[in-house]
């Protein structure tokens, strides 16, 4: 049988340990590590690529904590339904009100309002998920998001729980689960800690509405290729100079929506 209990990942999650704290090394077992509460038919997928490099890091060691809920541990009957065809006929099938309903009620306990901890369905229909929205969730004191499969879920929960709809961008996925990883990817490397070298997150692409300079390290020249000579130069002035000039340049021509609102933001 499917388990029902939430399962985690993430040194903080555990609750028992064999050795006395004064032993042990890394971080304090803080009680309230940045949490992500995923709801999903598929927790096996979790944490997935979060596991690795830095953010995989970052949750051994405490920094953010990762439980999934099972939705099929609260599925209706012998077969533990979750779903069933959709009011007004149609292809394909729909998540249930009474299934997913009682899940994020477990998932609500001992979490607070929406302003500190947002609820958030993951849908194409929702708003395109953006830089200020990773930002916001890792001010938050965490997250629950709900991974939907086949058609989606049963509107009614969306209302009852005022779920905000977000989207990885303009196109239809299987599931929820790759867009929460890239969600939650996007918020959990702007913990502080979460990168080695935080000065990282502050001028890189959309952090001031500007797509990022190009960047080049060695070799010095590379298929004929040179890196540009300014940067060579150690003139820091005349490299912040280029580096601003590039990320103009590459935002004006790549993406005139952030342009436009760039522009119009500097002649405020
Ligand atoms: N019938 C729905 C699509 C369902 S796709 C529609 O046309 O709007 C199945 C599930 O995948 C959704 O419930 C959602 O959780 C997830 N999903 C699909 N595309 C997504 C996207 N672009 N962003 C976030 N989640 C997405």
């Amino acid at each position: 049988m499917t388990e029902d209990k939430p399962r985690s990942h993430g040194r903080l999650a555990i609750s028992a340990s064999r050795q006395p704290r004064s032993l042990m090394d890394g971080p304090p077992r803080l009680a309230k590590a940045w949490t992500a509460k995923v709801l999903t038919l598929f927790p096996q997928a979790f944490p997935g690529v979060l596991g690795a490099s830095l953010t995989g890091k970052a949750l051994q060691e405490g920094l953010w904590a990762l439980e999934t809920v099972d939705l099929r541990g609260f599925g209706i009957g012998r077969h533990r339904s979750v779903d069933d065809t959709p009011a007004g006929g149609g292809a394909g099938l729909v998540m249930r009100a009474d299934v997913i309903g009682p899940a994020l009620e477990e998932a609500a306990i001992g979490t607070p309002g929406p302003a500190e901890w947002p609820r958030l369905y993951l849908s194409p229909r929702g708003r395109p998920f953006r830089q200020a929205d990773a930002a916001r969730l890792a001010q938050a004191r965490g997250v629950t998001m709900l991974c939907g499969r086949f058609e989606g879920v049963d509107e009614r929960v969306i209302e009852h729980f005022g779920l905000e709809e977000v989207s990885l961008g303009d196109f239809v996925l299987t599931g929820g689960e790759i867009a929460a990883q890239a969600m939650l990817d996007a918020t959990v490397r702007l913990i502080p800690g979460v990168l080695g070298n935080a000065a990282s997150v502050e001028d890189e692409s959309f952090s001031d509405g500007l797509l990022e300079h190009p960047q080049y390290t060695q070799p010095r020249v590379w298929n004929g290729r040179a890196i540009p000579d300014v940067l060579l130069s150690g003139n820091h002035g005349e490299i912040a100079k280029w580096r601003r000039a590039e990320a103009e340049r590459i935002t004006r021509d790549r993406r005139p929506d952030l342009w436009d609102a760039w522009q119009r933001r500097s002649r405020e």
